[in-house]
């Protein structure tokens, strides 16, 4: 299986040709079960109706016009954003790692217009990711191999707070991390830890950085993830989830931090342009619709009940499970890998995606029913005794 386009990804040889809700189907016609939304992405489903309707209306407008001109959407959408979170301005970007870019920059600058431009060290946790742009692999410490690291970020053990409070110093501007690590493993940060973040930046006059590209736009049941721990951040980076399947990404900050972001400090050509935002928007529209959350909690519940008892059941292959509302991982035990098992679930008619530390993750479109959990169990469960017998064999 070879192809013209660069080899960064291991990529499963299916290729999908429509989907509609829950369900994708490939060029042969077989159906498949999606519990992966195209890494969190398509959070409501494949082929909504209104998120459909809203992009031909759009298409047939206005595409793009650049930010030298006011764009309506995108203004909408910022408001839209800001009444419902801690957040009070908002800049468009195309992606995850262009919201994380905008996030440091805004930090740093902010410290800089205060007059204290060494303040640029940014204390980030063991197991994060951040996305691939050179800030975002030095901020997660996996900078090797691209020349010399973006300097100015230091990890520290994701939980210990200790650590965390040893490692900030006159040169410290800012904590970031993600509030349910995604790549990592699924690793839901207790709220405790949260909130003793906080308070720490609030003692040291440090910015409080949440990275919510995976977790949120309602994937654990909030808007937002530290809205559990009931905590403001000072910046949060969006994405995945956001466009629900169109390209598109925002970093949103309080008026305090944002009054730095003058002309000429950022800037993005197709950032939150009219087709991206009137996407934007009519996800937002189903997200804050009433009951909305409340069935992503609901559904969350029933999830993590499915999953209590599948690790019961399978507690020879399954250590650990672990996650919030819609956005759950399998641990596996040693001697099964878990890239090998999402590919047998794969052939199962069921799409899950691989995290660190041997973890299956879970990303369900937060449209789903009891129904689809049910056969989820059904067909991750074939494939873990499948691929079990597998190793075995070549055991
Ligand atoms: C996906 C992700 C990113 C990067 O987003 P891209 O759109 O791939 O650039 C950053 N941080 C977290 C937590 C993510 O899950």
């Amino acid at each position: 299986m070879t192809s013209a386009l660069m080899g960064t990804y291991r990529q499963a040889d299916v290729a999908f040709e429509r989907g509609e809700g829950m369900t994708l189907y490939d060029d042969a016609g077989k159906a498949y079960l999606d519990f992966n939304a195209g890494i969190a992405v398509s959070c409501l489903g494949h082929a909504h109706p209104h998120l459909v309707a809203t992009l031909k209306d759009q298409a047939e407008k206005l595409w793009h016009t650049s930010n030298l001109y006011r764009i309506a959407h995108a203004e909408r959408l910022a408001e839209r954003l800001c009444a419902a979170s801690f957040a009070d301005r908002v800049f468009f970007t195309n992606s995850g790692a262009e919201a994380i870019e905008c996030a440091i920059k805004t930090a740093r600058r902010y410290f800089f217009d205060q007059g204290e431009p060494d303040r640029y060290e940014i204390v980030t946790l063991t197991a994060a990711f951040h996305g691939r742009t050179l800030a975002a692999v030095a901020a997660a410490g996996k900078a090797e191999g691209f020349g010399p690291a973006t300097p100015g970020f230091r990890q520290v053990v994701a939980g210990a707070i200790e650590d965390l409070t040893a490692a900030i110093g006159p040169q410290t501007a800012a904590v970031m991390l993600e509030p349910v690590q995604g790549e990592g493993g699924v690793v839901p940060l207790p709220d405790v830890f949260l909130r003793d973040v906080r308070r720490i930046c609030d003692e040291r006059g440090l910015l409080l950085i949440a990275d919510e590209i995976q977790c949120g736009m309602g994937r654990t049941g909030k808007l937002f993830a530290h809205e559990w721990a009931d905590i403001r951040p000072d910046i949060v980076a969006a994405a995945k989830g956001i466009g629900g399947g169109f390209p598109l990404g925002a970093c949103l900050a309080t008026d305090a931090v944002a009054a730095a972001m003058v002309p000429g400090t950022h800037g993005s050509t197709y950032g939150g342009n009219p087709l991206a935002t009137a996407v934007g928007n009519a996800v937002l529209d189903e997200l804050l619709k009433p009951g909305f959350m409340g069935h992503v909690i609901a559904m969350g519940e029933a999830l993590h009940q499915a999953l209590a008892h599948f690790a019961e059941r399978y507690h020879n292959q399954v250590e650990d499970m672990r996650g919030r509302g819609l956005m759950w991982g399998i641990k596996l035990r040693d001697g099964l890998v878990n890239r090998e098992v999402v590919a047998t679930a794969l052939r199962h008619g069921l799409l899950t995606a691989p995290a660190g530390d041997n973890v299956i993750r879970l990303l369900p479109p937060l449209i789903l029913t009891q129904p689809h959990i049910d056969q989820a169990m059904e067909r991750l469960g074939a494939a873990l005794t499948e691929a079990e017998q597998t190793a075995r064999t070549v055991a």
